[in-house]
């Protein structure tokens, strides 16, 4: 039995208008699960004019009401939190505990914006000049859109659409169609804990729905996040429509495990770090820089029996340490990216290629992989594979070693394991990647602080939710006062100043 997902548009699900759709599978089975609609423009103008007509007056709210309709969607989503982790690993394929986990991350931005009250708080100074007071607030932009990757199908539109809604912002979210059943439990939730029609609409679809909300007059700003070339050219296009444009995109991100390093501790940092979600995050780490030939032989020795040990099944096991790759298209790429490291003359410790798994042999399954003494020069390094393949890049100093990661096209995610306070501070300071861990392996923001990479790793100038967030969904507006007072001083042709 297959399920259509609708589109759902001022506050209720919706065919499309058009035939066009595509199929959903279960990853862990091959099986096709249901099929999503993919929008044409004129689905993508039925949202946006739902959008444009519940602005006003959603702009116009009180953020305490605001801020208690998020608190109730919290609410819910703290009851039906394994429901949502469960069609997430259905479509996705990671494992449930992790889908669970990705969940709880979102949650986490929800809470940060039901502080909407106090985030949306302006400035003001008295007595800029006599008699003359200042204020400036921040106010909402209009309709904007968000347009999210197969990875993460709940924690990234959470990581937009709490923060632009809490704004005064009405929203359309255009999720991957990979995934799409996500979306549209949060959106029947949010109308379920009493947000107005027409404020959060989804929208299915692939390149054809995005250009036409990249396109259309009525969006005034467009958060994305997805792989460096699209993310690259939605910025591009989007700005050249005049939106506000934040696109986060790929990473490369590199672990350097230092001769005083804490080894058990790195190890186990880099197992859940490389092979976590098969290795579909962004912030995995995908290339591994040990310091000096001592270092590198302790990592491998400890590091390859437990990737052969690691418990690959699908997701709905509890057993299950890493689930399926997304889809049968993705895994072949990932096999591709094995075969070319192996012609470029990487070490295969580890081959995840053949790996099958009983009673899923239809299921997209690879097993962990390992290259040692892999080089810059090669595709494997170079280029970003998104699968569970890790890459030992061996570095005899510790300039050496952040060096490779400075001249790194990708600056998302990067850490160190050191013991030594002066080399984490040095590294710290000097590292061109725009989340930094010090003996944590995967530096994700919390919900508070913002979430974003550096170099091809963003276009744009604001990271994702936490402060950053709240000025990407706002603008400034500046106010001077001053009351009548009876006291005329006369036409005044030159620029005020306080003399
Ligand atoms: P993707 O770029 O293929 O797709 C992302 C979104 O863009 C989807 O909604 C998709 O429908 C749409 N899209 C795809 N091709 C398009 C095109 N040509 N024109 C317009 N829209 C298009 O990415 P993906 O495969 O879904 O996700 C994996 C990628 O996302 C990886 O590169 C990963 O690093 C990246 N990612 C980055 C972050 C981050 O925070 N930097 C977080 C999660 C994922």
């Amino acid at each position: 039995m297959t399920h259509p997902v609708p589109h759902f548009i001022n506050g209720a699900p919706v065919t499309s208008l058009h035939g066009r759709a595509a199929p959903i599978y279960n990853p862990a089975t091959g099986e096709q699960s249901g099929t999503v609609p993919l929008a044409g423009a004129d689905d993508v103008a039925s949202a946006v004019a739902a959008a444009r007509t519940a602005f006003p007056d959603w702009a116009k709210s009180p953020p305490l009401r605001r801020a208690r309709i998020l608190n109730r969607f919290l609410r819910i989503l703290e009851e039906r939190l394994d429901e949502l982790a469960a069609v997430i690993t259905s479509e996705h394929g990671k494992v449930f505990s992790d889908a669970k986990g990705e969940v709880q991350r979102g949650m986490e931005v929800v809470e940060f914006a039901t502080g909407a009250p106090q985030l949306l708080k302006g400035e003001i100074t008295e007595n800029v000049g006599t008699r003359v007071d200042s204020h400036s607030l921040r106010q909402p932009l209009g309709v904007v859109a968000g347009i999210t990757p197969f990875n993460f199908p709940a924690m990234v539109p959470m990581w937009m659409f709490p923060v632009a809604l809490a704004c005064g912002n009405t929203f359309i979210l255009k999720p991957s169609e990979k995934v799409p059943s996500a979306s549209i439990l949060l959106a029947q939730w949010l109308k379920e804990a009493g947000l107005p029609d027409g404020v959060f609409n989804v929208v299915h679809g692939d390149k054809q729905a995005v250009d036409a909300l990249l396109t259309h007059p009525d969006v005034a700003a467009v958060s994305f996040v997805g792989s460096t070339p699209v993310a690259r050219s939605i910025h591009e296009t989007a700005t050249l429509h005049g939106k506000r444009c934040q696109a986060l995109g790929g990473a490369k991100n590199h672990m350097i495990i230092m001769p005083d390093a804490d080894m058990d501790q790195a190890v186990d940092a880099l197992m859940g770090a490389a092979y976590g979600s098969a290795g579909e995050r962004c912030m995995a780490i995908s290339v591994a820089v040990p310091v000096g030939e001592t270092t590198a032989k302790t990592l491998i020795e400890k590091l390859v029996p437990r990737i052969h040990a690691l418990n690959i099944g699908p997701g709905m096991d509890p057993e299950s340490e890493m689930g399926p790759l997304v889809s049968q298209q993705h895994r072949d790429k990932v096999r591709g990216y094995i075969d070319a490291g192996v012609a470029e003359g990487a070490t295969l410790l580890v081959d995840g290629r053949a790996f099958r798994r009983q009673g899923y042999e239809n299921g997209y399954f690879i097993g962990g992989t390992l290259f040692d003494r892999v080089t810059p020069d090669m595709t494997i390094y170079r280029e970003e594979i998104f699968g569970p393949v890790l890459a030992v890049v061996r570095a005899s100093s510790y300039d050496e070693a952040a060096a490779l990661i400075n001249a790194h096209q990708f600056g998302n995610g990067t850490a160190i394991f050191t013991r030594d306070g002066d080399a984490a501070r040095e590294f710290a300071n000097q590292i061109q990647v725009g989340m930094v861990g010090i003996n944590v392996p995967i530096p994700v923001p919390m919900a508070f602080h913002s979430f974003g990479g550096w170099k091809a790793s963003l276009f744009g100038d604001h990271h994702m939710h936490g402060p950053e967030g709240v000025r990407f969904y706002t603008r400034l507006k500046t106010i001077t006062t001053r009351w009548p007072t009876g006291i005329r001083s006369g036409a005044e042709y030159v620029m005020p100043t306080l003399g």
